[in-house]
């Protein structure tokens, strides 16, 4: 397990220097730490070092964590593929959802959010590289999928996610990233309030600096915290 201070120190560096470089305001990006296999103390650790955003794949996984650190300031996002029945768990323990990709999924989780939260902010997974393997409503059918969670009342629309091609290719994670900054642009231009489109979750630990140079208000860094994984 490497220092954390240390890691999140450098990681905000690269995060200042990117931002910088795109011209954005500093303020537009937020650090999500992916915490998956990751222990609470773990996360305990970088909540010390100022990180308040941790993203989760894995349901069971995440309850333990979220129940063991009820207590602390920390924001949760589930951020991996969603199983019909798990929604519920995920509605009444999450803030944020960046992985609906069906209409069924966001109809569960609106469902199922309870009446003494507020509502959930959810994010559309665009799958952008239409990749088989990969989770995420094809490119073309996000606006549909954005108009029919506006009509839930328990959710929040704020955006949209990507997970693009695992590539070490500069100028191909750009085409990515810039493909999604369109996206988001059309969906707005047909009609969507731009209150609803804010957020653009993309950008991992191999390829976030080509993210916010597209736009990304928020990265999704697990390696470069707490260094490699298991398996
Ligand atoms: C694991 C994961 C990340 C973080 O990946 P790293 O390469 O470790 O930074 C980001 N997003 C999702 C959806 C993930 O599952």
């Amino acid at each position: 397990m490497p220092d954390l201070n240390q890691q999140i120190t450098a990681l905000n560096d690269q995060i200042r220097s990117a931002v910088n470089a795109s011209g954005r305001d500093p303020n537009a990006v937020r650090l999500i730490a992916a915490s998956k296999q990751r222990s609470a103390e773990d996360i305990r650790g970088a909540l010390q070092a100022g990180v308040l955003d941790y993203g989760e794949n894995y349901v069971q996984e995440a309850i333990e964590k979220i129940t063991e650190l009820k207590d602390s300031a920390a924001i949760w996002h589930f951020i991996g593929p969603i199983q019909s029945n798990k929604t519920r768990d995920i509605a009444e323990s999450f803030d944020w959802v960046h992985s609906v990709d069906r209409l069924r999924i966001a109809q569960r989780l609106n469902d199922q959010r309870p009446a003494d939260l507020p509502k959930l902010k959810v994010l559309v997974q665009v799958n952008i590289g239409n990749e088989d393997s990969k989770s995420g409503c094809r490119p073309e059918a996000s606006q549909v999928l954005c108009e029919q969670i506006l009509q839930l009342p328990r959710l929040q629309l704020q955006g949209l996610m990507c997970i693009p091609p695992a590539t070490d290719d500069i100028a191909e994670q750009a085409q990515a990233f810039v493909t999604m900054a369109q996206l988001r642009q059309s969906i707005i231009s047909t009609g969507i309030a731009e209150k609803n489109m804010t957020e653009l979750s993309m950008g991992m630990s191999g390829d976030f600096p080509a993210a916010i140079q597209a736009g990304a208000t928020m990265i999704r860094i697990g390696t470069a915290i707490f260094g490699p994984r298991q398996r």
